[in-house]
């Protein structure tokens, strides 16, 4: 059996949790922490990263701390995750789904435009599967209208656009590091803060409305509930594991780098012959390999292809259905213009087995099978 996704660990990560353990210290706020959010600090070239709790909750805060007023609209895409448009309506703003481009399945740049109103506060964009949004475009539209951008980077670490870190780029970047995303913790995240005007605003809100941190850095004497906050910050035994993952970032990196790339090559053959689409890496993208998916013709053969895999013992997974479909999506929000591409391609969508120390025999496997498949079609 070759499952769809395995938790990354390269093996210093027990050793890491296991100091927390033994330094008394696990709550938040501790030495991991702290060696975490500096290492993304510097690695990064990021103004200010602070750890959360999940990808979710790092949206959670960015959008919090956008200000929004009752009537404020968030432009973002349909084909994303339930947790983007969840913070945006946790901030109090009406959603604004437009379509995404076929190639990149990102948010489609020169249809963002024509969605604004005089109630747009916010452009989320979502870097799916680590491949950048058109950040140059997306930044001058919204400075053009004075609008915050907030980047979904949950897919995107290590990814960069014109040789920036995702996540620095816009007003705020938001990490994942779920047990499902190239570096992990278990459940936790990172919000990036790129305007220091933020900063303070950001650890309040992070640490239960109180200026703590202002205190255990020694500015204050004695800290207070200053504003409205919620705890957004991870135990330590969780940052301790994703110090571990984060000292081998480069070996993960490289690692599914190579498992991408094999499948790339592998799959060279039913692209040229028309059978099925790859990835698109536009010019000025380097990527993280967070996936690998190929698009088939339809949902209907997408279906047969996932049943057919697993058949073979390779578990295959499709990916989100549209958001402005969802019941949620029905209350909360609009599709502004047409759905073009949205739900046509989300249906052709198939991710492939993709983790930390996948082997080139199992890579193999799945390039064989999947071609096998075509070949009994035929
Ligand atoms: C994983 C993911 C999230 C949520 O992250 P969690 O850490 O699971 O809360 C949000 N957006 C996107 C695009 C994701 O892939």
């Amino acid at each position: 059996m070759i499952p769809f996704n395995i938790p990354p660990y390269t093996g210093e990560e027990i050793k890491y949790v296991k100091e927390a353990i033994e330094s008394h210290k696990i709550c938040g706020d501790g030495q991991f922490t702290k060696r975490c959010s500096q290492w993304m600090e510097e690695r990064f070239s990021a103004q200010k990263v602070l750890l959360t709790t999940s990808g979710s909750t790092a949206l959670d805060m960015a959008m919090l701390l956008c200000d929004i007023k009752p009537g404020d609209e968030v432009i973002l895409p349909s084909y994303t995750f339930s947790s983007t448009a969840n913070s945006a309506i946790l901030a109090g703003a009406k959603l604004v789904f437009t379509d995404i481009r076929p190639d990149t399945m990102n948010i489609d740049e020169t249809k963002i435009e024509d969605a604004i109103t005089d109630k747009t506060k916010v452009i989320m964009v979502v870097h799916y599967a680590g491949v950048a949004c058109e950040m140059d475009t997306i930044m001058a539209i919204a400075r053009k209208h004075g609008l915050l951008v907030v980047e979904d980077a949950a897919q995107g670490v290590m990814s960069t656009y014109k040789g920036k870190a995702l996540g620095t780029i816009g007003d705020f970047g938001c990490y994942s590091f779920h047990e499902t995303k190239n570096y992990s913790m278990g459940e936790g995240g990172a919000v990036v803060i790129n305007n220091p005007a933020y900063n303070e605003k950001a650890e309040i809100l992070r640490e239960k409305g109180t200026d703590r941190s202002r205190f255990l850095r020694g500015q204050i004497d004695k800290y207070t509930w200053v504003d409205f906050g919620d705890s957004f910050l991870p135990s330590e035994l969780n940052a301790a594991y994703l110090w571990g993952q984060l000292e081998q970032a480069d070996l993960i990196n490289d690692n599914r780098l190579a498992a991408w790339n094999r499948y790339d090559e592998g799959f060279k053959d039913l692209k040229e012959k028309g059978l099925i689409e790859t990835p698109v890496v536009p010019e000025g993208c380097v990527h993280n390999a967070h996936m690998y998916f190929i698009k088939l013709k339809d949902l209907e053969e997408r279906t047969a292809f996932i049943s057919y895999m697993k058949e073979k013992g390779i578990l295959c997974v499709f990916h989100y259905v549209p958001l402005h479909s969802a019941p949620a999506g029905l209350k909360f929000g609009r599709f502004h213009g047409e759905d073009e591409y949205t739900t046509k391609e989300s249906e052709r969508l198939v991710r492939l087995p993709m983790y930390y120390g996948i082997s080139e025999e199992e890579t193999d496997q799945v390039i064989r099978a999947a071609h096998a498949f075509f070949e009994e079609k035929a």
